[in-house]
């Protein structure tokens, strides 16, 4: 096959920043002579919120509050079958931009909270609380070296649809991070379609396991120097143009980089035996061992952990969020 050794004109984007942009509240006091009266949960918990808040937000409550709807009249509307619990983190988001406080429930992540926020927030259409609450679970997944229980899989599949963009996310955490045990060894059932479309996912090229790498144009100064094509595996010839990560050094063909795919380079703890003192386990932190357990733990910590870049890092954005009501995240050269 004939590839082309010239360099590519046009790099992918760089980093995207996380997170999504955010809004001013206080630019205008006028937005703040209105409320809106929303009575929730079976006990009708009143809510008096700002409209400006929920229109800007959120088209279900530009149609119910400004539209011709009855909900118009009297600025009541009635949720009977949301949680008010819930419905507070979305209060909370409204006014703050934040998830606050992060459900965490004994030390670990409570992420199936997370997931009937998402239910909430893709019913009231809040866009930017979607991937807000794409960006929490990327990040807790990162900070707690955590993922979903088998039980948050079967919320995930039942009753988030399988267009939401937050799917995407739950099956590259689990391809991407080491998971291998924890699947293998979780007394749990994991849901079928969630194991389904792991699989699928592990077997075909997908366009983030390229994205989540901070790419730039590479040229090898000698045989001494160069590296073979992450993906193909051909050495990279000195002198040739190559494309690489700045990040974790994995390098491609120009062929293979104009492919835009790869397959998920997920962490199998090759290369570095200091991963099986780090196993995880399902929403929480590495798995607690005894005395000796730790104490490895504690001098393999001294050793620079080798790690991979993740689509949830790299891509954030291109990959997970949606942008149909809200502004685009900023794109944030990341060390270049
Ligand atoms: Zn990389
Ligand atoms: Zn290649
Ligand atoms: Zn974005």
């Amino acid at each position: 096959m004939a590839r082309s050794s010239a360099i590519p004109m046009a790099l992918p984007p760089p980093y995207t920043s996380s997170g999504t942009r955010g809004f001013s509240i206080r630019t205008n006091p006028e937005n703040f002579c209105t409320t809106a009266e929303l009575l929730i949960g079976p006990k009708r918990t009143r809510f008096l919120l700002h409209t400006s808040l929920l229109v800007n937000q959120s088209p279900y409550f530009r149609a119910a509050l400004t539209g011709s709807f009855l909900e118009s009249t009297n600025q009541a509307i009635e949720l009977p079958d949301i949680s008010v619990e819930v419905f507070e983190l979305c209060v909370n988001w409204l006014y703050t931009n934040n998830i606050d406080p992060t459900p965490f429930k004994d030390g670990k992540p409570a992420y199936y909270t997370l997931l009937h926020l998402y239910i909430v927030a893709d019913r009231l259409c809040f866009e930017g609380l979607r991937n807000a609450i794409t960006d929490l679970i990327a990040d807790l997944a990162d900070k707690t070296n955590s993922v979903l229980t088998p039980s948050d899989t079967r919320i995930l599949y039942d009753q988030i649809g399988d267009e939401a963009p937050l799917r995407k996310l739950i099956l590259d955490l689990f391809a991407f991070k080491k998971t291998d045990k924890l699947l293998q060894m979780h007394e749990d059932r994991w849901h079928a379609g969630f194991l389904r479309d792991l699989c699928v996912l592990l077997k075909r090229p997908c366009e983030q396991s390229m994205q989540r790498h901070c790419l730039r144009m590479w040229i090898p100064e000698s045989w001494h120097a160069t590296r073979a094509c992450d993906n193909c595996r051909a050495i990279l010839p000195p002198r040739a143009g190559a494309v690489g990560c700045d990040e974790c050094c994995l390098a491609w063909c120009i062929g293979c980089f104009g492919d835009g795919v790869g397959l998920a380079g997920w962490e199998d703890g090759r290369g570095n035996r200091e991963d099986t003192a780090q196993e995880m386990d399902a929403s929480g932190r590495g798995a607690e061992g005894g005395d000796e357990r730790r104490e490895f733990v504690k001098v393999s910590r001294k050793v620079r952990k080798w790690e991979s870049c993740k689509p949830w890092r790299g891509s954030r954005c291109t990959v997970y969020h949606e942008h149909k009501e809200t502004e685009a995240c900023a794109d944030v050269f990341s060390g270049r």
